[in-house]
């Protein structure tokens, strides 16, 4: 070989090796190229849950989480927990009504409650009747009348007689127990555990201190217990006052978003009776709306003073 040839082999093996480095740099882009490509896409999924992961990479929309509701209106809580009735009903939240529970102590009674009965009846309002487990004895068949015409029946005691009542533990939750066994045998239907205090639950007068003892034990046994803001006074004074005061005592005492009406339907009481449709249109008037004292919703929110107590 002569130095022309070697000189032309030389040229040649170096044109062969610039050839494969620019194929291997080609290539190494080639990978790099690769290797971006797949981390990008990578990096655009890696922050979904697994399960959405799949879901976008399939090409379909995520679902989107639905935003929680506010809680729906709830019934009040058990008695065992809370069992002041008038205190949750004062408290109830939710609702712009005004609501009005009316309440009827100490019947049933022949000459009075038929006549209450009828004048709920012509204005479609329901109440609450606190009966007396001694005249359901003979008047049980107006008891069922009432029961039957929808409104609620709650124990108010079997003697009313503050001395044996309020005796002890035993006695108060024996007229509790009997009248409420009582109502259940007018109605075949498991009573709405329910108690008012003859003479009011507050913490004064005679039998206080044992009244809050019984609260407790009310409310051991599932029992509420409700008392009043708002009355006819038609068991004020010497309990005669006529009709048209009855409504002047309404007016001066219903204020408030939500009231509970003391009155009385025992055998005295026909004023009582007499002054019920004008006091009716009144709250109408008003704006309240009646329910019975088992209608007391409660939204759980936050609470609200109580009205001032108008006990008497
Ligand atoms: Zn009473």
């Amino acid at each position: 070989m002569n130095e022309k040839d070697f000189s032309a082999l030389r040229q040649k093996r170096r044109q062969e090796q610039e050839e494969r480095r620019k194929q291997t740099r080609f290539l190494l882009l080639c990978s790099l190229a690769v290797v971006l490509i797949a981390a990008v896409v990578g990096m655009g999924v890696s922050h979904l849950l697994p399960q959405e992961k799949e879901l976008a990479v399939s090409g379909e929309q995520v679902e989107t989480i639905p935003v929680p509701q506010p809680e729906p209106k709830s019934e009040i809580p058990a008695a065992t927990e809370e069992n002041d009735l008038l205190k949750l009903a004062v408290e109830a939240q939710g609702t712009e009504e005004k609501v009005c529970y009316l309440t009827f102590d100490d019947g049933p009674s022949r000459t009075v409650t038929p006549a209450i009965l009828d004048a709920l009846k012509e204005q479609d309002v329901k109440a609450t009747f606190f009966v007396l487990g001694r005249m359901l004895e003979g008047n049980g068949d107006i008891a069922k009348r009432a029961y039957e015409e929808g409104h609620l029946l709650a124990g108010h005691s079997y003697s009313h007689q503050y001395k044996e009542l309020y005796a002890s533990g035993e006695s108060f939750m024996a007229e509790v127990e009997k009248t409420n066994e009582m109502i259940y045998s007018i109605t075949g239907e498991a009573p709405f555990r329910l108690f008012r205090f003859p003479g009011g639950s507050h913490n004064a007068g005679s039998y206080a201190a044992q009244k809050q003892e019984y609260k407790q034990l009310l409310k051991k046994n599932g029992y509420y217990f409700a008392d009043w803001n708002c009355l006819n006074g038609d068991a004020e004074g010497d309990g005669k006052r006529p009709a048209p005061q009855l409504l002047e005592t309404i007016k001066k005492t219903a204020y408030g978003k939500n009231i509970v009406v003391l009155m009385h339907d025992a055998t005295a009481k026909k004023a009582t009776a007499e002054a019920l449709p004008s006091i009716i249109t009144y709250l109408k008037e008003q704006g309240y709306v009646f329910k019975r004292l088992d209608e007391v919703r409660y939204w759980g929110g936050e609470n609200k003073k109580p009205e001032p107590d108008l006990a008497l």
